[in-house]
């Protein structure tokens, strides 16, 4: 990840997990630098080393196994034999890429985990450029979840074509926050924040029993303040944003983002700045607010029904907010509009 990049990814961090600190008085955060973002969490009154520690191992793991940074990754050693044999991989690989392909063949395509050529096409993260039309139609065609063959009895992976790889970016770290909060939960710990760069998951209640809040970052801004908060009662709670501000680069005047679109092989370009998924397991958060992003509002919305239990912002380029009924979402900056509830 470029430097300028990651400094914009730990900033926002800081902007939300400071907004939350102010509520509570707490033991220290601590950050660590994995899953290509900083990781912050926090853990209440009992936020021992060991339970830290366990934590951040378990985090950890998952970036060795799912990483696509890392060679001997399940992940990487996937792509290596695309189109030449299949490769099996630990269940929690497995799991995810399963869920992954869930959420392909629910979105109609538009998420896709393998989305990978494009990703290293586009190479947003380190050395971004704009790719000719020529390389971008020379790789869409092997940007197809549907060639993608898993075999649940060995947990085994195969990508039929050669040249295919898969990125589990919008997910994986989704995967992540539950793991860390599953360890959080089961060592006693009675109130925590697991910050997986902008993947939130909310453990416990606080003292005072008053709502937790977790700050939506302007999508406009780097360093500024949120927007607004949620407001979370739940005790287990995850709060996870897609939008065009978090890994991109500019040229010509333009705006170019790390969320594609697998059928023009372009950053998705559409009237949304963010997409907010608020719900209880951050796996399928993290998944549906990259394809509601990339569904835009009226089939992102519709994608969001089949979850019952997960809520969503949408924050719009003319800077219109729209909210699912049961966001309980406070807007703070005036130069957003709260233009609807959608009941
Ligand atoms: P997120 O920040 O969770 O919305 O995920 C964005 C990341 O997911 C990108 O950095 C890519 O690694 C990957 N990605 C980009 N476009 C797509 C897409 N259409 N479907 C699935 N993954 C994508
Ligand atoms: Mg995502």
């Amino acid at each position: 990840m470029g430097y300028k990049n990651k400094y914009l990814i730990i900033i926002t961090g800081l902007i939300v997990v400071f907004f939350l600190l102010s509520c509570e008085q707490t033991k220290p955060s601590r950050f660590e630098s994995v899953l290509g973002t900083v990781c912050v969490i926090t853990l209440y009154e009992q936020g021992y080393d060991r339970i830290y520690n366990d934590i951040f191992s378990r985090i950890k793991e998952i970036e060795d196994l799912m990483s696509v940074n890392i060679q001997s990754s399940d992940i990487s050693r996937i792509n290596a034999a695309a189109g030449i044999e299949a490769v099996q991989v630990h269940a929690d690989t497995f799991k995810v890429i399963q869920r992954a392909v869930f959420f392909a063949e629910a979105s109609d395509g538009v998420f896709d985990p393998t989305i990978g050529p494009l990703v290293s096409l586009w190479d947003i993260g380190e050395n971004p450029r704009i790719p000719s039309q020529h390389e971008i139609e020379d790789i869409l065609p092997l940007i197809n979840w549907r060639n993608i063959k898993l075999d649940t009895q060995t947990n085994s992976v195969f990508l039929k074509y050669m040249g295919m790889a898969l990125d589990l970016g919008a997910i994986a770290k989704g995967f992540a926050a539950d793991e860390a909060a599953k360890i959080a939960k089961t060592n006693g710990i009675t109130a925590a924040i697991l910050d997986l760069g902008g993947d939130i998951v909310i453990l416990g209640e606080k003292k005072d029993k008053s709502p937790w809040r977790v700050g939506i970052q302007s999508p406009h801004e780097v360093q500024n303040t949120p927007i607004g908060f949620v407001q979370i009662t739940d005790k287990l709670a995850t709060v996870v944003t897609s939008g065009i501000y978090q890994r991109f680069f500019e040229a010509h005047g333009k705006h170019y983002h790390h969320i594609f679109s697998p059928s023009n092989g372009y950053p998705v370009d559409n009237d949304l700045l963010s997409v907010t998924v608020i719900s209880d397991i951050s796996m399928d958060a993290d998944a549906l607010s990259t394809a509601i992003f990339v569904l835009g509002y009226e089939k992102g919305m519709a994608l969001l029904e089949l979850f019952p239990k997960a809520e969503a912002i949408f924050i719009f380029k003319d800077n219109n907010i729209k909210t699912t009924a049961g966001t309980n979402f406070i807007l703070t900056d005036t130069g957003f509009v709260v233009r609807s509830n959608i009941f």
